[in-house]
């Protein structure tokens, strides 16, 4: 089943590991201004993996610009957060897709399954049906996924990348494709600027 995975404390250490890497590429590309960045990780409480949640998953990763005068924050794209959302990403996803298809889930089995409550599904089913298809980050990729069967968001990006209920892979591509909207101006409606 898909959310086995989800619920298991390995697969949350192995997409801490890819945000690691994504965070490294930030650091090493540096500050716009040509400064050193630092580690300056934010604290989370994330909801909604599993009841031993790997401590690596109670921050964000993050810097901040060494430079007086600059000390920009930087926060690189992630694989586990989704943006300022309480809950993990991969459950966003999965939660979401579950509600759709030909067996819908019912909200109360994925409450449940992952402990989100009825009003945190509408409001996610809100984001993959408004205001996702409205962002730059879609409208430049959604070609790609048009010839696909489904236009349901998110069950269409689900299919396309989860074929398995066990491959920590296909998860990892499925989330590494959303990762430009994790950061910053990430969700910037198309044509607005
Ligand atoms: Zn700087």
């Amino acid at each position: 089943m898909y959310h086995e995975l989800v619920r298991t404390a390995s697969f949350w250490s192995f997409l801490f590991s890819v945000d690691e890497d994504l965070a490294e590429e930030s650091r090493r590309a540096g500050c716009s201004c040509g400064g050193r960045l630092h580690r300056a990780k934010y604290p989370r409480k994330p909801r909604g993996g599993c009841a031993d949640l790997p401590e690596s998953c109670g921050c964000r990763l993050s810097f901040c610009c060494e430079r007086d005068g600059c000390r920009k924050r930087v926060t690189p794209p992630s694989v586990r957060f989704l943006g300022r959302k309480v809950y993990l990403g991969a459950v966003v996803v999965l939660v979401a897709a579950m509600r759709q298809g030909p067996s819908p889930r019912r909200v109360r089995e994925l409450t449940e399954l992952f402990g989100v409550d009825r009003c945190t599904v509408e409001r996610w089913r809100d984001f993959w049906r408004e205001q996702f298809p409205q962002t730059a980050f879609w409208k430049v990729n959604r070609g790609r996924f048009l010839r696909l069967g489904s236009a349901d968001l998110p069950r269409v990006l689900f299919e396309a990348f989860i074929h398995r209920g066990d491959s920590r892979e296909e998860w990892k591509g499925l989330l590494r494709f959303l990762a430009p909207i994790t950061i910053t101006g990430g969700l910037a409606i198309a044509g607005i600027s």
